[in-house]
C-alpha cells in the first residue's frame, strides 16, 4: 500500500483536540467524524480535506477527528500545503490567517496563546502587506470613479523637424492623503485585479476626446495591460468610442512592454487582433526585456520604442550608443519607427537624430502635461 495512506477502524480515533499539527488528510474511503467534547460538528465523506488548519498555521489541533466507518485516509504533508500558501497572493495569505483565527474563536476560547489575543492577531493582520495593499485597491476603485486618476500626456517630437507630433498617455493617482502615487505603483495594483481595465478604459476615453481636439496629424500614445489585450468588451467600446468621434484608429498607437510578452503566441494572437482593428502597435521599453531577434520579425511591430536607459548611458558607456546605433539599422531595414526615451539633454537629441531616429521623448522635449497645455502647445506649435 502506497505508504502516505493511512487505515483506522471505525470509531478509531485519528487526532485529538491540544495534538500537534503533522499532516492534513484526504478521504479515500469511508466517513470521518470531526468532534469536539461530546459533540460530533461534521461528518466528512470521500473526497474530503480535513486537518489542514493546524498544518497552515502551525497551530495544535483545535477539534478532534475519528473513523466513523472503516476508512482510508491519503496524508498531506505539511509542506505541500505550506509551500503552496507561501508562494500564493499576500492578500490570500492574510485572509486564510483571518479565517483560521475567528474559526478558532467559534470552535474554543482556549487556543489563544498567552499574549495572543484573537483581536491582536487580527490588528497585525491589518497591519499586514496583504490588507493594506486591500485598502489601496479599494481606494483605488473610489479614485476611478470620482476622477482622481487623471491622465497626462508627454509630448513625443518628430527628431527631424524639431515639432511635436504625438503624445504618450500617462496616468497619476491623486491621492488625498499620500499625495500623486506614482503609476508604477498603483498600475501593479491594477494589474492585480480586473481594475485595470477600468483605468485604461478612462485613458482611452480621455485620449480620444483630446484627439478630437487635435490636428489629425496628431497621434497619442497608450499603454495596454495584458488583462486589457484579453477583455474583447474593452476593444468594443473602445472602438465605438472612437466611431463616435471619428477619429482614426492610426492616431492611437498602443504601447506593449516587452515583459508582456512571455507567451510567445499570446502575443502574437493579441498584436494581430489590434493590427486587425487598425492600431498600430509599439514595442515598449524595448532592449530591456527578451527582445529576441525572432519576435522582431515575427512580431512585426509598428515602432520601437528604445528603453531610456540605453539613452542615459549613451556618452557614459560606448557599448550603449553602439547597441543603440544597431537598433537603429534594424529598425530602418525592417521598416520600423523609432522613439527614443529619455531624452533629457540636448546633445543626446543631436546624436540620436545622427543616428537616424524618428522621434524623441523625454524632458528635454517636455515632462507629462494636463490636456489643457496639450491643447495650448499645439495652437502654437
Ligand atoms: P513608460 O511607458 O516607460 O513611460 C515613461 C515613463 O518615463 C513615464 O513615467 C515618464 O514620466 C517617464 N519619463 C519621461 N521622460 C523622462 C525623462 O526624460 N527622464 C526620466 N527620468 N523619466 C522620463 P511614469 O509616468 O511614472 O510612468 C511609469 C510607467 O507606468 C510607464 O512607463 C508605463 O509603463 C506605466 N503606465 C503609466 N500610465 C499607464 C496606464 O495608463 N496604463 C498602463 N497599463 N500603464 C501605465
Ligand atoms: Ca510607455
Ligand atoms: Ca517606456
Amino acid at each position: 500500500m502506497n505508504s502516505h495512506l493511512k487505515c483506522y477502524k471505525k470509531n478509531e480515533v485519528i487526532f485529538l483536540k491540544g495534538d500537534a499539527s503533522i499532516c492534513a488528510y484526504l478521504i479515500e474511503h469511508g466517513k470521518v467524524d470531526i468532534f469536539v467534547g461530546d459533540e460530533t460538528i461534521d461528518t466528512l465523506v470521500v473526497g474530503d480535506l480535513f486537518g489542514e488548519m493546524g498544518v497552515l498555521d502551525q497551530k495544535p489541533r483545535s477539534t478532534s477527528a475519528k473513523a466513523h466507518t472503516d476508512v482510508v485516509l491519503l496524508e498531506v504533508k505539511t509542506d505541500q500545503i505550506t509551500e503552496r500558501l507561501q508562494q500564493s497572493d499576500p492578500i490570500v495569505k492574510a485572509m486564510v490567517r483571518v479565517l483560521l483565527k475567528r474559526f478558532r474563536s467559534l470552535l474554543s476560547n482556549d487556543m489563544a496563546l498567552p499574549g495572543d489575543s484573537l483581536l491582536t492577531e487580527v490588528e497585525s493582520v491589518m497591519e499586514d502587506d496583504g490588507l493594506t495593499k486591500i485598502k489601496l485597491e479599494s481606494e483605488l476603485r473610489s479614485a476611478i470613479e470620482d476622477g482622481s486618476v487623471k491622465t497626462v500626456y508627454q509630448p513625443i517630437h518628430d527628431i527631424n523637424t524639431g515639432k511635436v507630433a504625438g503624445f504618450e498617455a500617462l496616468s497619476r493617482w491623486e491621492h488625498p492623503e499620500k499625495g500623486v502615487i506614482s503609476p508604477f505603483e498603483f498600475i501593479t495594483l491594477a494589474e492585480e485585479t480586473d481594475l485595470i481595465v477600468d483605468v485604461g478604459r478612462l485613458v482611452f476615453e480621455r485620449a480620444c476626446e483630446v484627439l478630437s481636439q487635435l490636428s489629425e496629424q496628431l497621434f497619442i500614445n497608450i499603454n495596454v495591460s495584458a488583462k486589457q489585450l484579453d477583455n474583447d468588451l474593452f476593444w468594443k467600446d473602445v472602438v465605438s468610442m472612437m466611431k463616435e468621434k471619428q477619429i482614426a484608429h492610426e492616431r492611437l498607437k498602443l504601447e506593449i512592454t516587452e515583459t508582456l510578452v512571455v507567451d510567445y503566441e499570446q502575443a502574437k494572437k493579441w498584436i494581430n487582433k489590434c493590427r486587425a482593428l487598425g492600431f498600430p502597435i509599439c514595442a515598449d521599453d524595448f532592449g530591456t526585456g527578451h527582445s529576441g531577434m525572432e519576435q522582431l520579425v515575427s512580431l512585426e511591430y509598428d515602432v520601437l520604442k528604445v528603453d531610456q536607459v540605453f539613452v542615459r548611458n549613451m556618452f557614459e558607456n560606448k557599448k550603449y550608443a553602439t547597441v543603440l546605433q544597431s537598433i537603429a539599422r534594424i529598425a530602418t531595414d525592417l521598416n520600423m519607427k523609432l522613439v527614443a526615451e529619455g531624452v533629457e539633454t540636448k546633445e543626446q537629441y543631436q546624436s540620436l537624430k545622427l543616428l537616424g531616429f524618428d522621434y524623441g521623448q523625454g524632458y528635454f522635449f517636455g515632462k507629462p502635461m494636463d490636456e489643457k497645455d496639450v491643447i495650448n502647445l499645439t495652437k502654437n506649435g
